[in-house]
């Protein structure tokens, strides 16, 4: 492969990874702390800004200004059921700036607003830094991994993220694809086989059926529930303590924000432990007005208490298979990928609708939406090691893309779950000499229950007697961009215009502010680290010099001790006695002090 190496990012809501295909090997790279993975937190604090691990560790101190779990914000609005659900949990402040969602913090003092691509950056540049320190080289180019689920505008403010970051994301592709990836290098398959990927993780229920064969990975269907994943299960939890909080001490403590975040963690970490054990303890000291909760958690109320949730990550199952007309006796694997697969119950449930069938739980659920992303990204790069140079991979459309027609109606051109790449014509008779061509994408009857992608005029259309024929062409590439196009029949010249569907997104004047602004938060962390650091060395110096004293001092005094009860039982000596311990007592005294200087 020439030039710099290209990275995977899995983009998690709790957690992100980062891996490269280097050495005919896929090698997942540890961060600073020495973790593979990186929480996607973000703080701002009165001094500094941080990202990761030590985001995290700070929550309780500092919860208003630690950023979380808003992944599950992409494109949507502050309205939403869902954001207005999550908002409940978040203890940071969201308000709505042009429709969009803002996070308001308090960084060094002063309020400051962010779109939730600033933060989505700052996670995916603190990812590039760790591959950076790591492979020891710039990097530009990665493959960014999202919920099968996401639609064009989420795909494309995680694109918008990515470039924000300074990274040149080369392909946004799904998270069970990047895990099909993974899985299908290390076994190889000579013929082709069926399998199902099962991701839950902290924020999404993502399914795909994927295709393997020699090499190539064909998606068949894909289907997700972007609302489905540990941080529910970790919602159930909290207002399960808290309502046994108000009962035990007759205390609300949901309006506290601290309390809640405290709750939170040991909630989260409760529910690790049921994974492993049958029952979990929760011990907070002082949660609430010096109130120590100490209580317990058996397996059997978890599963209770999420039951329904458990249940439902069945139904992106059965829709998968639906959509991929396949029997689940047609596939050979079912594999298990993401965090939350670790509950015993949820690989119960699955393994139920499979009839007993053995889950597959052989590759790292946390890495291997990574690892299959870095392989994608060697592959697109033009790496030639035998491991990954024949990897075709050939996503689906999430969602099926059409156009208004009369009345507001939707007119599907491509059909959810269609290949990609792909070209759909399809002719309308209009008797109009101009129409607008409004592109959306979902699966509701009506457009205005769709997402509109944009919108393009097309006027002078010659109006023969009679109807005139006008095509319009979808032409979805491999990067997933869709040109939709026309062609006037009935004129001599054919007309052709073309909109691209990331139209609608940040412009070249936001992204250039946005990245003015993390390069202004990276130059604060600089010098907040080079500061802390100046700090430490003076510390350890006087530490250092402390412990010195302490010592050398602590070593003459029993010398001259020593010395002092050498005289006591040598009363009567010859003069050459005294003089040579006068010596020797000096030059040990001496010694030690030249330690000090
Ligand atoms: P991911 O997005 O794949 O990193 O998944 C993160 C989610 O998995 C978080 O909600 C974690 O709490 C959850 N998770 C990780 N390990 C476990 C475990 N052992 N048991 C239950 N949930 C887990």
């Amino acid at each position: 492969m020439s030039g710099r190496p290209a990275i995977g990012i899995d983009l998690g809501t709790c957690n992100s990874c980062v891996a490269v295909f280097r050495d005919d090997k896929v090698q997942v790279i540890a961060n600073d702390c020495g973790n593979y993975t990186t929480p996607s937190w973000v703080a701002f604090t009165s001094t500094t800004r941080v990202v990761g691990d030590a985001a995290k560790d700070q929550v309780a101190t500092n919860p208003v200004n630690t950023v979380w779990g808003v992944k599950r914000l992409t494109d949507n609005k502050l309205s939403d059921v869902n954001v207005q659900s999550d908002m409940k949990h978040w203890p940071f402040t969201l308000i709505s700036s042009n429709m969009k969602p803002k996070i308001e913090v308090t960084y060094k003092g002063e309020n400051e607003t962010l779109y939730l691509e600033q933060v989505t950056a700052m996670v995916l540049s603190k990812l590039k830094e760790t591959a950076e320190a790591h492979l020891g080289t710039t990097v530009m180019d990665a493959v960014i991994t999202v919920p099968s689920k996401f639609n064009t505008c989420q795909r494309q403010a995680t694109r918008d993220a990515g470039t924000v970051a300074g990274l040149n994301v080369l392909r946004i592709i799904s998270e069970p694809t990047a895990a099909a990836i993974a899985y299908g290098l290390r076994k190889k398959f000579c013929e082709e086989r069926n399998v199902l990927i099962f991701d839950v993780g902290g924020g999404y229920t993502s399914v795909s059926v994927v295709t393997i064969g020699d090499g190539t990975f064909e998606v068949k269907s894909t289907a997700g529930d972007t609302h489905l994943g540990g941080e529910d299960f970790d919602n159930r939890l909290v207002n399960h303590f808290l309502q046994e909080f108000k009962r035990k001490y007759q205390k609300d403590i949901s309006g506290h924000k601290r309390a809640r975040c405290r709750l939170r963690t040991a909630c989260e970490s409760a529910k690790r432990s049921l994974s492993c054990s049958t029952r979990a303890s929760v011990a907070i000291d002082s949660l609430f007005e010096d109130i120590n909760f100490y209580t317990s958690i058996t397996r059997s109320q978890f599963e209770e208490l999420c039951a329904d949730l458990f249940r439902g990550t069945l139904r992106p199952i059965e829709n998968a298979l639906r959509d991929a007309k396949m029997d689940k006796a047609q596939i050979y694997d079912v594999i298990l990928v993401g965090g939350s697969t670790r509950i015993p119950k949820i690989q119960n449930v699955v393994q139920d609708f499979f009839n007993g069938k053995e889950l597959n739980k052989t590759i790292n659920p946390d890495e291997a939406v990574a690892c299959g992303a870095a392989v994608q990204a060697a592959t697109l790069r033009g790496d030639k090691s035998a491991a990954v140079k024949n990897v075709v991979v050939l996503e689906v459309t999430p969602f099926s893309l059409g156009i208004e027609t009369a009345g507001g109606v939707m007119s599907t051109i491509v059909r959810r779950n269609t290949t990609i790449p792909n070209k759909k014509t399809v002719s309308y008779s209009i008797n109009q000499t101009s129409i607008v061509v409004a592109v959306y994408e979902g699966e509701r009857a009506m457009t205005k229950d769709n997402n509109l992608l944009g919108k393009f005029e097309l006027t002078d259309i010659p109006a023969p007697s009679g109807a005139t024929e006008i095509e319009i062409i979808f032409c979805i590439n491999p990067d997933d961009v869709l040109e939709v196009s026309t062609v006037v029949k009935s004129s001599g010249e054919p007309k052709k215009l073309t909109i691209s569907h990331n139209k609608e997104h940040l412009t070249k004047e936001e992204i250039d502010g946005m990245i003015h602004d993390l390069e202004r938060y990276k130059a604060d962390e600089e010098r907040e680290r080079e500061s802390v650091l100046s700090k430490n060395v003076l510390e350890s110096y006087c530490f250092n010099m402390k412990r010195a004293v302490e010592e050398n001092l602590k070593h003459i005094l029993m010398v001259c001790d020593d010395t002092i009860s050498w005289l006591d039982v040598n009363d009567h000596r010859q003069k050459e006695d005294y003089y040579q311990k006068y010596r020797q007592t000096q030059e040990a005294v001496d010694t030690a002090l030249m330690k000090l200087l």
